[in-house]
């Protein structure tokens, strides 16, 4: 039988509202325990062991905490009895953990990520499901060295491209143009295409208890530049802008990038747009702006915050947006 930890940290799956009718209105109630064991068949699906290193709705989810799970995610994928991870999430910043989780653990165990858009107390909650199918896709062989997963909704994606895209639905998880790389339906794990993860992990966890502060300012039309005083008199080290298009920046936004730039903050040109790449140009050399590439804003951050960590200079920065 495999071996799985499953680590449950909270969200919507974990949570009940006194009134079934209720689709967003819920506490996060339940342990990862007892979870377990109300769903038929489940606890059966594989040798498997309980952690909850807490029990939050993840839009009050802490970097520290984060990192926890991370440093708690490399111990696991280390320990030879144990076969693969599967964490329970909040959705509202599921794609963030399981970005941080891309870049830090490279493992070929599976460790499978997922949550639920409806409470446990909902006519048709999502959470058992999703729990089911996320244990079978950690528990099958040829979930092997693809990355950290996320597991919602029937389909299969990689934590290097999910995103959530609806509010509501319970198809509340997309992808970036590649699609589902499988998906687990009447017990099967079934995987149609392969997306390489990460050889090596893109960086250690090694001594990280915290990560410098990035900001995202998300950019518009006649946008205002005191935004970008504030980051920076708030000491943040980098600025991820939302431009529009391929990264095009406001007035404000240039000017506040410049401004930026010359104390020292390391800043990226991303894209409000859900879809498509931020590439480079030739401007990037003289004002020192950085492309996210492939990265959503979101990751970018992700990105931009551990390698400040690491005190990465902005080359080492960029090289790394061009090959993530
Ligand atoms: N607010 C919830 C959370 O992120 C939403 C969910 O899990 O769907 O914890």
């Amino acid at each position: 039988m495999r071996r799985l930890l499953l680590i449950g940290t909270g969200g919507t799956i974990a949570a009940t509202s006194a009134d079934a009718s209720r689709l967003t209105d819920y506490q996060v109630t339940q342990g990862i325990q007892a979870m377990l064991a109300a769903i038929p068949g489940a606890s059966a699906l594989a040798d498997i062991r309980c952690e909850q290193p807490f029990n939050t709705d993840s839009k009050a989810l802490r970097t520290t905490q984060v990192l926890q799970l991370a440093r708690r995610v490399q111990q696991a994928v280390r320990d030879p009895d144990i076969d693969g991870v599967v964490i329970t999430h909040g959705t509202d910043s599921l794609e963030e953990t399981a970005f941080l989780l891309h870049l830090t653990i490279a493992s070929p165990k599976p460790v499978v990520l997922t949550g639920a858009m409806r409470p446990a107390s909902a006519p048709s909650a999502d959470g058992p499901l999703n729990l089911i199918n996320a244990l079978l896709a950690a528990r099958d062989s040829a979930s092997a060295g693809r990355g950290v997963l996320i597991v919602m909704n029937d389909g299969i994606l990689a934590a290097r491209q999910a995103a959530k895209g609806h509010t509501t639905r319970v198809d509340a998880f997309g992808h970036d143009g590649l699609g589902v790389l499988g998906s687990v339906c009447d017990g099967q794990v079934r995987y149609r295409q392969r997306l390489d993860p990460l050889a090596v992990p893109a960086f250690s966890l090694t001594g990280l208890r915290s990560l410098p502060a990035v900001d995202i300012i998300h950019d518009y039309q006649d946008a205002p530049a005191h935004v970008y005083l504030a980051a920076i008199q708030a000491g943040v080290r980098g600025i991820v802008v939302a431009g529009m298009g391929n990264g095009s920046l406001s007035p404000a936004a240039e000017r506040g990038c410049a401004q930026a730039i010359r104390r020292g903050l390391i800043c990226i040109r991303a894209s409000r747009v859900p879809r498509g790449s931020v590439t480079a140009k030739a401007a990037d050399t003289d004002t020192g702006l950085l492309a996210a590439q492939d990265l959503n804003p979101l990751q970018a951050r992700i990105a931009l915050r551990l390698a400040l960590a690491h005190n990465w200079d902005r080359d080492a920065i960029q090289a790394l947006l061009q090959r993530l």
